[in-house]
């Protein structure tokens, strides 16, 4: 017996790590198959707070916001059949996403003692094909493998709608229309303009602000990064404005080391776009890197060396959860200060 023909299963996804990536696909993905969605609300300082006591105190930022938010959801949704926590193994035969993806559920499961079941979606293509992931996903629910095919079907072309909007698009607003929960809106907040009106436009700096979804888009955590930016007449771009055709060709860093990680991939993969397509439309860059990620730090200093042979201004910011708002103002200020003088001098 299919879950349509039981109840229609409450299934949680918590707003934190690859949500910001891939939750339009899972919750399409979810939608096909009748499920009732809940998203936990946008990260608060409760929500951090409440992640960084239970988690680890070694794990990097965005796995401690992960873990806030499935307390959140347990909070506010105390009657969820299940929690949708994926495990992201490998989706490029080459490569591996970070092994914190790899122990998710497990990690949550004993980290929170949980006593509401998990539901995993493993995507693994070493393994399994994508739709072999979603056959074994659809037996837990108890649909058969035609049905599972059409739901991912759908999902990917859902994704790619999502996507494809993303690029020209304010991306944290696409995410949270797929949220309508009213309780979860909130209101944009303002941030006061730096540039006085008259000259406003006139002298725009284009930043790449480099990053996983997670901590690029995190306005709480960032402490509205990219609106802040803005307003100081900067024009962004993220991974997710790039064309598809800017990702396809194989990254090379030398003969002993290869670049196996996933996620990193695309971001190395970006920061070439500076150096090629890009570099006349690109003034400096910004990378996000979360506190204590192994990956990031790996990629932080090739990225940085390549940008300094070229001499394209580059910055770091280390983002954890005692992260404070001046420190981030002052020094992105001087960061596109410097170069608005050096540009338009
Ligand atoms: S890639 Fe880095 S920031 Fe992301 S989960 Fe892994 S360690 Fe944390």
């Amino acid at each position: 017996m299919s879950q349509t023909e039981k109840h229609r299963l409450k299934i949680g996804i918590p707003r934190a790590l690859y949500f910001y990536k891939y939750g339009p696909f899972w919750t399409a993905f979810l939608d096909y198959l009748n499920c009732d969605v809940k998203i936990s609300g946008p990260t608060t300082s409760v929500i951090v707070e409440e992640g960084t006591k239970e988690a680890n105190s070694e794990l990097c930022v965005p796995m401690k916001i992960y873990f806030g938010h499935v307390k959140e959801l347990l909070s506010e949704f105390p009657d969820l059949d299940y929690i949708f926590i994926p495990r992201y193994v490998s989706s490029h035969k080459e490569q591996f996403f970070c092994p914190k993806f790899l122990i998710l559920p497990e990690a949550v499961k004993y980290g929170l003692n949980l006593n509401t079941s998990i539901i995993t979606l493993e995507i693994n293509v070493k393994k399994n094909s994508e739709h072999e992931s979603a056959i074994n996903f659809g037996k837990i629910l108890g649909y058969n493998g035609e049905t599972m095919i059409k739901a991912w079907d759908y999902a990917t072309r859902k994704y790619e709608e999502f996507q494809n909007k993303a690029r020209e698009g304010d991306y944290i607003e696409l995410l949270n229309e797929l949220d309508s929960n009213p309780k979860h809106k909130r209101k944009k907040k303002i941030i006061k303009q730096i540039i006085p009106e008259a000259i406003r436009g006139k002298f725009p700096v284009n930043i790449l602000v480099l990053g996983h979804a997670y901590n690029v888009y995190e306005t709480h955590i960032n402490r509205d990064l990219i609106s802040r930016l803005q307003a100081m007449d900067c024009n962004i771009t993220t991974i997710e404005n790039l064309p598809k055709s800017e990702f396809s060709e194989k990254i090379t860093i030398n003969e002993q080391y290869h670049q196996y990680w996933q996620s990193e991939d695309e971001i190395l993969k970006t920061a070439r776009y500076c150096l090629s397509n890009g570099s006349n439309k690109i003034d400096g860059i910004i990378f996000l890197i979360s506190f204590a990620c192994g990956p990031d730090s790996l990629i932080q200093e090739i990225i940085m060396r390549d940008m300094k042979k070229r001499k394209i201004p580059y910055l770091d910011l280390v983002l954890d959860e005692h992260s404070g708002e001046s420190g981030l103002i002052t020094r992105i200020e001087s960061f596109t200060d410097m170069i608005r003088r050096e540009k338009f001098q």
